[in-house]
């Protein structure tokens, strides 16, 4: 068996792991690296015209050059979930390898959305995989998606059933026990494939330095409902702005707001893409409470509803990175001819991912807003990645033979392998920190 570290082993983005066992090969993750992009177009993200080999370049998507040699052995690209920096990626790459795309619904429905946003057409054949299923792959390959808990819907564990034993790839995941949306992680099912033997655990480890067990999503609707139904905001606007890909928190979002007795909007294309994916295969029960607005004449003219009668709606809308060209972000720079009056309520339900250019995006709007006298709650928000103590409860359920630490930066990786020798793992011998580029050969 050989693994190689493709993308996401030397950043937090481009996931991208390769799992060769005899003559064949699994994909796990085609993501996306978004700030080298931003950095090489400006503010402009759209990805038309960009080949994959400048992609590569720019270091946007994994060089799978790498793996040049293995390309006619690969047999499926199995995806974990729908987040870019896991599937960003496919529309690029997947149409050099002749083989399916796997995915759980969600997740493959969110895909073809992008493709079809982005007009591409991939002669690849897609196969849906609902949670906790298998699926034969070729007379000695399984997949098994097992369903977990993460910060987007129908997140899966690649369970890889090989004729050399269990490979398990685990990004991204949380150990929740009281989801808003969704079922908690099958802790059964790990069990048992730990009883019966994993070879291999390739596992994110973005939390692994923080001593954390991270909490439910449960506690992030508590923070919102706290804000949301005990701050006084009679006769102010509501804005609540989130990742368009948190249903779960999109839901609870929903929710105060009928407490309330507030209608929600949501604008922005990205949140339409999301919600319009998760709804048309039946995972959006608040769907036909909300309006969606995604095109410029139906934001403004929402707006303009709102600015007459600020407290009869929520406004659940982009901008949590403080995206340029957000709808926060076009408010703020008065584009949309509404402005926030004083009092005016602006939840932040998310957190500043930590890269410099979201930090900067992040401060200019959270200024050009508190110079608008609106009132900001920020970080209320629970992560969707497990903490340290989650990574430990979770090795230990799966008893994997080999570690390797994935998604992350050298130092999270460190910390997760330093976690391993705690647990009794050996640094080479069963811990294996990987770059970028690096194979692993496991007998
Ligand atoms: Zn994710």
């Amino acid at each position: 068996m050989e693994i190689c570290a493709v993308g996401g082993y030397s950043e937090v983005g481009k996931n991208f792991t390769a799992i060769k066992v005899g003559d064949e090969v699994v994909i796990c993750d085609m993501g996306i690296f978004l700030p080298p992009l931003i950095n090489y177009q400006g503010e402009d993200t759209e990805l038309r015209g960009l080949s994959s080999d400048q992609l590569i370049k720019i270091g946007a998507v994994a060089d799978d050059t790498i793996i040049a040699e293995w390309k006619p052995k690969v047999r499926a690209i199995v995806l974990s979930h729908a987040h870019l920096d896991h599937i960003g990626a496919v529309q690029f790459l997947a149409a050099k390898y002749r083989c399916p795309v796997y995915g759980t619904p969600f997740t493959i429905e969110l895909l073809k959305s992008l493709l079809a946003d982005e007009k591409v057409r991939l002669p690849n054949e897609f196969k849906v995989l609902n949670p906790n299923s298998t699926a034969k792959i070729s007379n000695t390959l399984k997949l098994e998606l097992l369903g977990i808990t993460h910060s987007t819907l129908q997140a899966s564990l690649i369970v890889l059933h090989t004729k050399e034993g269990v490979v398990i790839y685990a990004n991204d995941f949380k150990l929740d026990n009281h989801p808003v949306l969704g079922k908690k992680p099958n802790y059964e099912r790990m069990r048992q494939l730990g009883k019966d033997g994993v070879k291999c655990l390739i596992c994110e480890s973005l939390y692994a330095s923080v001593d954390v067990k991270t909490p439910s999503e449960k506690v992030a609707r508590e923070l919102l409902k706290d804000v949301m139904l005990t701050v006084d905001t009679k006769d102010r606007a509501i804005f609540v702005t989130t990742f368009a890909s948190h249903i779960a928190r999109i839901a609870s979002v929903v929710d105060f707001a009928k407490k309330l007795g507030r209608k929600v909007i949501i604008l922005g294309r990205s949140m339409n893409k999301y919600l319009g994916a998760a709804n048309k295969i039946g995972l959006v029960p608040f769907f036909k409470d909300v309006k969606i607005c995604s095109y410029q004449g139906e934001v403004r003219k929402a707006l303009k509803e709102l600015s007459q009668n600020r407290g009869k709606y929520v406004v659940v809308c982009t901008g949590s990175q403080g995206e340029p060209h957000s709808i926060l972000d076009r408010i703020a720079e008065g584009d949309l001819k509404f402005s926030f009056l004083e009092g005016d309520v602006i939840v932040f339900s998310c957190k500043t991912i930590p890269q410099p250019m979201n930090i900067a995006n992040r401060k200019v709007l959270e200024d050009k807003l508190r110079r608008m006298k609106a009132r900001l709650f920020i970080d209320i928000h629970v992560s969707g990645h497990a903490g340290r103590e989650d990574l430990r409860d979770f090795i230990a359920m799966l008893k994997p033979k080999h570690l390797i630490p994935a998604h992350g930066e050298s130092q999270m990786e460190s910390a997760l392998a330093d976690l391993g020798v705690e647990m009794g793992y050996i640094v080479g011998e069963s811990v294996h920190q990987m770059k970028d580029g690096q194979r692993l050969k496991i007998e």
